[in-house]
């Protein structure tokens, strides 16, 4: 009897007590797992989630949790081998799997990186400025996002197994939100796998991911007002999660992510001679045979100028006839089988629907000969090209989730625009073109219905990541039938795990709050230079106050001099006279900072390592030969790093005039040892 499988609930591996029904290897159709109908206690594991998970998780700061992140990122990747194994049963080639075990891993890497990079060591995460809300600046707001105390219930789909799961958990693990993982039934057996392995190795806190290996039924009804569902899958289970009274009354937060029939516009400039010619056709391959055409991202409709649209069907077909549909396992199959012969059935379907308004031009729907394996009882299908024209509807409405795409022709560049908004909205789009007008024409008309374009062209076609990769860093997810969300976009998904809020304080309350000093909080001065204190020692609002210096004429010529920055401003009297902002001479905004620095730095040796950069450098009011300025630099926010003997100091400072008026202000990013050592 093979494995049944098990959920991870409530800090244990829980067996259902039946057999389970079984679950296919998509290229054999024998039993690779069962999987039971019966499902651990579902209320269980939301308080567990809530109770256990969530405080273990936000007593971690933000640094602390993507440090858990990469560890877990480096114990999976060297268990690789066995999740490519078992995944080939899933139907996935070795280019899937990296797409989705390789690719689900490289998201944990991603938001490990961006957490440590973006992110402050601190649970409490300012979102923007500080608004200045009264006259005296005793009063101002500050957004702020904490995290929210309950669980993300991702419900995933069958077709990233791996990548499904980690590209919704990072950002909610990061989030400081515990998950809980439903996998779709067919290839949960994957999942169960990589969740084994992920809690054996102990790296993450206890109760921030359960694993639901059983049905989903009762779980929204658990669900409250901090909790949140990320669902993947059919619209047809969008639409009944997006009615659920716990979504319709309850305020539960949900993102769905369902059809999506994304498209590839060639452009209007380009002729098959054109090197973008055979990019749109190599990228349109990819996308139908990568994962069998099972991705959420592939290309459902190419748009293309109407009169290549034979060409594009020629040269689409060619490259057609060299994939080679078979065993996913073995080392020349370009193109494994569906997930399940269910699945196959659906494309079948959908194909049909297609056929109402569109001609197989390439490839049977009913036929596959599969290289090595059995056609019957594996779920193969032949990639299948439909031509059709603009006007036929189902191209825009029916998603057959296979390797199936259609051709549809446009005549003018706002028709290749309305055409694809058809799609009432799509994760991602694709333009192929070598000409900056209709690239620009093109992208300005499907922002608005797109998650992601990708602009295509010879410059970038080298290293472009393709139409069909989502990438941590930027956003996934469409507006409209893609479902409205933003799974991944870098910290942008992260903060949709948590809440903002506006907070209304002194700016003494709003340093405490954010653990960022606040311009207008108090700033101590214990005598100490600040240069001279540790990591350990230094405090936000440790401040020097510089004595004044005058600028004189003769600074500002040498400065010139020394750096070639001869500018009239600084260095023709009459000229700069003339200059209806400056009505003389005036310092060079760069003298200035740097006679702050002389006036602020402390120079003997000490744990300030280095001056790495400066922020938000603003020259407010100009310097004239003659004035005189002062700095005052204040320890704004601390970041130890891990893994390093030193972290990074933001200090705010204020370069001001003999009127008390700001010349300059900026934050000076310096490295400081965490702990002195005496010279
Ligand atoms: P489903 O919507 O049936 O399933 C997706 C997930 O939802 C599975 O984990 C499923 O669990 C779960 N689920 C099903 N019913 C409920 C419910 N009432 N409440 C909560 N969770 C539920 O989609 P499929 O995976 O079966 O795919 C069907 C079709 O959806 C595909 O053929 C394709 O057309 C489309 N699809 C589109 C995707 C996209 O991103 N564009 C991605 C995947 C699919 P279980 O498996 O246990 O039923």
């Amino acid at each position: 009897m093979t494995a049944l499988l098990e959920s991870y609930a409530q800090g244990a591996w829980y067996r259902a007590p039946d057999e389970g029904m079984p679950l296919a290897d998509a290229t054999t159709g024998e039993t690779v797992a069962r999987l039971s109908g019966t499902g651990p206690d579902v209320a269980g594991m939301v308080d567990y989630g809530r109770g256990v998970g969530g405080p273990a998780l936000r007593s971690l700061t933000f640094h602390e949790r993507a440090a858990a992140l990469k560890s877990l990122a480096k114990h999976l990747n060297a268990l690789t081998a066995e999740f490519h194994a078992l995944s080939h049963r899933t139907g996935a080639t070795r280019r899937d799997n990296a797409f989705d075990v390789d690719g689900g891993i490289g998201s944990l890497f991603s938001y490990a990186s961006k957490g440590t990079r973006e992110l402050p060591d601190d649970t409490v995460l300012a979102d923007g400025a500080v608004e200045r809300l009264s006259r005296g600046g005793t009063f101002v707001g500050q957004h702020v996002y904490t995290s929210r105390p309950g669980v993300a219930v991702q419900i995933n789909a069958f077709n990233f197994p791996v990548w499904g799961m980690l590209e919704k958990f990072a950002p909610a693990f990061l989030a400081g939100v515990p998950s809980i993982v439903k996998p779709a039934s067919q290839t949960a057996y994957l999942t169960e796998l990589v969740v084994r392995r992920i809690v054996e190795s102990g790296l993450l806190p206890e109760g921030a991911l359960q694993l639901l290996a059983g049905p989903p039924s009762g779980l929204l009804d658990h669900l409250g007002p901090q909790d949140s569902v990320a669902f993947t899958g059919s619209a047809e289970t969008g639409a009944k999660l997006r009615a659920h009274p716990a979504v319709v009354h309850g305020g539960v937060r949900l993102g769905v992510e369902a059809d999506s029939l994304n498209c590839s516009v060639l452009g209007p400039d380009v002729t098959p001679h054109d090197p973008e010619f055979a990019l749109f056709a190599d990228q349109l391959v990819t996308e139908m045979t990568v994962k069998a055409g099972q991705k959420c991202t592939a290309i459902r409709r190419a748009i293309v100028p109407d009169h290549l649209a034979g060409e594009v069907v020629a040269a689409v077909g060619e490259r057609l006839e060299s994939v080679v549909v078979g065993d996913p396992a073995q080392e020349g199959t370009t193109m494994g089988p569906l997930a399940a012969l269910d699945q196959r059935t659906e494309v079948r379907k959908a194909v049909h629907r297609l056929l109402g308004s569109a001609e197989a031009v390439v490839g049977d729907p009913e036929r596959c000969s599969p290289v090595g394996a059995d056609p019957q009882r594996g779920a193969f299908v032949s990639p299948l090209l439909l031509r059709a024209e603009g006007g036929a509807d189902e191209p825009h409405e029916v998603e057959a989730f296979g390797p199936v795409s259609t051709v549809i022709g446009y005549r003018s560049t706002q028709e290749a625009v309305e055409l694809a908004a058809r799609g009432r909205g799509s994760l991602v789009a694709s333009v192929v073109t070598a000409d900056p007008g209709a690239a620009r024409e093109l992208v300005a008309g499907l922002a608005p219905w797109h998650g992601r374009i990708l602009v295509l062209d010879r410059d970038d076609a080298q290293e472009s990541t393709g139409h069909g990769a989502p990438l941590p860093v930027l956003v996934h997810g469409g507006p409209g039938r893609a479902g409205g969300g933003e799974e991944l976009g870098g910290i942008r998904s992260v903060v949709h795990h948590m809440q903002r809020t506006a907070v209304q304080a002194s700016p003494d309350m709003a340093t405490a709050v954010t653990g960022r000093w606040t311009p207008g909080a108090r700033r101590r001065d214990d005598g100490v230079h600040p240069f001279r204190k540790s990591l350990a020692e230094l405090r936000i609002g440790d401040t020097v106050a510089s004595g004044r210096r005058t600028v004189g004429l003769e600074d500002i010529g040498r400065f010139a001099e020394l750096t070639g920055d001869t500018f009239y401003a600084h260095t023709d009297p009459e000229a700069a006279a003339a200059n209806p902002l400056f009505g003389g001479i005036v310092a060079h905004g760069y003298l200035v900072v740097s006679m702050a620095a002389g006036l602020f730095v402390d120079p003997v040796p000490g744990p300030v390592l280095a001056n790495f950069g400066v922020d938000n450098l603003r020259f407010l009011t100009p310097v004239k030969a003659g004035d005189s300025i002062a700095v005052t630099l204040t320890a704004k926010q601390i970041t130890p790093r891990a893994n390093a003997d030193y972290g990074e100091v933001r200090w705010d400072a204020v370069v001001d005039n003999a009127e008390g008026s700001p010349v300059a202000t900026y934050d000076v990013l310096t490295l400081v040892a965490k702990e002195r050592t005496e010279a």
